[in-house]
Order: structure tokens, then C-alpha cells, then sequence
């Protein structure tokens, strides 16, 4: 290996070591469950998967992706333009766009990939693209890609958000970028606020809706929840959370949806989803369409698992959703609190800088419609003690 690559690698990592900031893969040793094995041990409480509603592993998700190998194979063998479209992928995006209220859906390899082929596709070098400051890393990719000049605005602040649209007025298009749920801090951005000024200002609203998707407005997401799905120009969605599965989507008018098909790189140059991962999520779509069942069940679970985390003395920060942040300061004791976590049986992670900004670790706490309420007790129980070890509370 080349020596100057090399030192300066090794160089990288013991500086994350030092500062605590250096992260061990996690291997589960079994399927993304309530309960899951790591190291071995077995019954681990997962309080860390975005598997809100335990779609990743149920029955029905699994049979539609087995008969979908068997029908179609294990692989689309081309890009969606060449011949990786299948019929398949076509039922799905009229199947999304039908759950989604909207004219047209187009489906992406992720949610990361939507970012980076929506952004740049939609804007140019005469556009001002206005973004919230702790939007998700894949949005600032995207925004990356884009010519267009970039404006960040402070986080879910109408005002800021409306100064910066009074500045850029000389821009020919205007672009709001903002995440439905944020998945640091689990608020939800002012969508009904952002649309009037939209409005007023002539931009386009954009709102990557990953954590909202299966979770907000009965499953629909988060513009459904606020009744703006009509005002909301672009919805972005994943597949890979809630749904399940893995992909995402940008859900819309029938003009952007063909331009994307035209112009996106990632649907234009990455191989389309293999059949199986399509018909899990159209399983998926199907059991969210049917009633809102796994959804309800949900927001019961986390209300239940955020009273009982604030009756112990925890700060859970400004969530409004099922993201429950426990919020710890210091790096070293968050990564100190996930490990002791860990050996009374709890999976949660410590969330540290550069993910969010220094000195606001946390241990991020996802309970799902999968955990039952025993699971939630004795997950309560193991903070408590995990607690007491680190000296917090
Ligand atoms: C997780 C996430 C994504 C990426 O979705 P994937 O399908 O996992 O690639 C995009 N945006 C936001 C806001 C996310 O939280």
C-alpha cells in the first residue's frame, strides 16, 4: 500500500480514537427483531433499528419477496433506462403514488439516492436552494450537486427561513429543502408555516420525508399529517425505514417525475432494484394501505417508552415523534451509556459528533410497533441501572 495513503489513514483513526469518536461496527447475529443477538448473547432489547413498524422481517413482506425471486430473479440486470425496468417496478410507483395522494411517484435505489438525483436535476446555476441547517447528510449531498447557490436557514425557523427568501429574490427558481421528522432530534419541521411562505415567495417546497414516511399522518408522512400534501412540490420517501425494505422514492406532479426519468443520475446510470426488494415493499405498502394499525401501535409504544423515560429524569430533548433522543452532552459518557446499555441487555446508540454537533451526544432510542410492552419495561429497567453505573441522574 502506498506509505503516504497509509499513514495518513492510520493518522485519521487514532485521532478518533483519542476523542472517543471512533465507532465498532455492530454485527447482529440475527434478523432485525425486538430482541436480537450480538457477541453471542442473545434477547438484546434493539431499541437502535429504524424498523418502525417491523415491516423488516414480516411474513408477508418475506413471501412476496420469495415468489419474486422465483418469477422475475434475483437481479433487474440493467439500469432502469436500459432494461432494468420491470413491470414490476411500474406497479410499485403507481401503487406509491396512489398511497401518497400524488400524480406520479418515481422509485430510487435508496433515500440517499433520491437526494442526490432530485437536487441537482431540479436547479441550476440561476436557483437559490434554501436548506435547514441540520437537514440530513444526504440532502447536503444533494444540495452539493446542485449549481444553484445555497442558503442555510436556522433550523425549523420561519423567520430565518423568510429572510433568506427576501434576499434571493434576483434567483430565478427558489427551492425549500427541509426533513419532515429530523432523525436526530425527532421534531417536525413547520411544514404548514413553510408552505404559506413558499407561497408568498414563489418557491418550491421540498420535504425529505424518511423518518415521516409509515410514521406521520397514519403512515401517508408528514405533509399528509399537516394537510399540505397539495402544497408540497416534492416528496421524498424511503423504503429502507418504516417500509422495511431498501430504496426511496420522490413522489409529485407527472412533469417532475418525467424530467427525473430524463435527467437523474442515479436512475440513469445505477442498476434498478431486483425484483424481491420491489415486491417486499409493495407487500409493505399494501399492509400500510389496508389501516393504520402498525402505525397507531407505534406512537403507543413510544408514548409509553417517553413518559416512562422522563419519569426516570431523562432528557428526551424536543422530540414530538417516535425518535427519542436521551440526551447526554459529553461524548465520552454518551459512548460510556451505550456500552453499559449494552451489557444490561439494551441496544441503544450513542449519536456523536460529527453526526450532531459537538457536545450534544446523545443515546438515540427508536422504539418500533414490534416491541411489545415487556420489552419496554425491562428496557426502562436497564437505563435505570446503566444510569446509576456512569454516575447520570
Ligand atoms: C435515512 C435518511 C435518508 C436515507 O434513506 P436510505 O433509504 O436509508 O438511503 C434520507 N433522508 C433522511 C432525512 C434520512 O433520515
Amino acid at each position: 500500500m502506498n506509505s503516504t495513503l497509509n499513514q495518513w489513514l492510520t493518522g485519521q483513526i487514532d485521532d478518533l480514537k483519542l476523542n472517543s469518536l471512533y465507532k465498532e461496527q455492530l454485527v447482529l447475529e440475527s434478523p432485525c427483531n425486538s430482541r436480537i443477538t450480538i457477541n453471542g448473547k442473545s434477547g438484546i432489547i434493539n431499541l437502535a433499528s429504524n424498523n418502525y413498524l417491523g415491516l423488516a422481517n414480516h411474513r408477508d413482506l418475506v413471501a412476496a419477496a420469495c415468489e419474486a425471486a422465483q418469477n422475475w430473479g434475483a437481479g433487474a440486470g440493467a439500469v432502469r433506462p436500459i432494461t432494468g425496468t420491470l413491470q414490476i417496478h411500474v406497479d410499485l410507483e403507481k401503487q406509491l403514488a396512489a398511497f401518497k395522494h400524488t400524480e406520479a411517484a418515481l422509485v430510487f435505489q435508496s433515500g440517499f439516492t433520491s437526494n442526490a438525483g432530485v437536487i441537482p436535476t431540479i436547479t441550476d446555476g440561476n436557483d437559490v436552494i434554501l436548506t435547514d441547517e441540520l437537514n440530513h447528510a444526504s440532502i447536503i449531498d444533494g444540495v452539493r450537486l446542485s449549481k444553484a447557490q445555497r442558503k442555510i436557514y436556522k433550523h425549523c425557523d420561519l423567520r430565518s427561513l423568510e429572510e433568506g427568501l427576501q434576499a434571493s429574490t434576483a434567483a430565478s427558481k427558489r427551492l425549500i429543502i427541509t426533513d419532515g421528522v429530523f432523525s436526530m432530534d425527532g421534531d417536525i419541521a413547520p411544514l404548514q408555516g413553510i408552505v404559506e411562505l413558499a407561497r408568498r415567495y414563489d418557491a418550491a417546497v421540498m420535504v425529505d420525508d424518511a423518518h415521516g414516511s409509515g410514521v406521520m399522518g397514519g403512515g401517508r408522512g408528514t405533509a399528509y399529517h399537516f394537510g399540505v400534501h397539495h402544497d408540497v412540490d416534492i416528496q421524498l420517501g424511503t423504503l429502507s425505514k418504516a417500509v422495511g425494505v431498501m430504496g426511496g422514492y420522490i413522489a409529485g406532479s407527472r412533469p417532475l417525475i418525467d424530467w427525473l426519468t430524463q435527467r437523474a443520475r442515479p436512475f440513469l446510470f445505477s442498476t434498478a432494484q431486483p425484483a424481491p426488494v420491489v415486491a417486499a415493499i409493495m407487500a409493505a405498502i399494501r399492509l400500510m394501505d389496508r389501516d393504520s394499525s402498525l402505525t397507531d401501535k407505534l406512537w403507543e409504544n413510544a408514548a409509553f417508552w417517553k413518559s416512562g423515560l422522563q419519569g426516570l429524569g431523562f432528557d428526551t430533548g424536543v422530540s414530538q415523534t417516535p425518535i427519542t433522543p436521551v440526551m447526554i452532552g459529553d461524548e465520552a459518557v454518551a459512548m460510556k451509556f451505550q456500552h453499559e446499555l449494552l451489557n444490561e441487555g439494551v441496544l441503544a446508540l450513542a449519536i456523536v459528533y460529527p453526526t450532531v454537533a459537538q457536545g450534544k451526544a446523545r443515546i438515540r432510542t427508536m422504539p418500533s410497533a414490534m416491541h411489545s410492552r415487556e420489552n419496554l419495561i425491562d428496557a426502562l429497567g436497564a437505563f435505570k441501572r446503566a444510569a446509576a453505573t456512569v454516575g447520570l441522574l
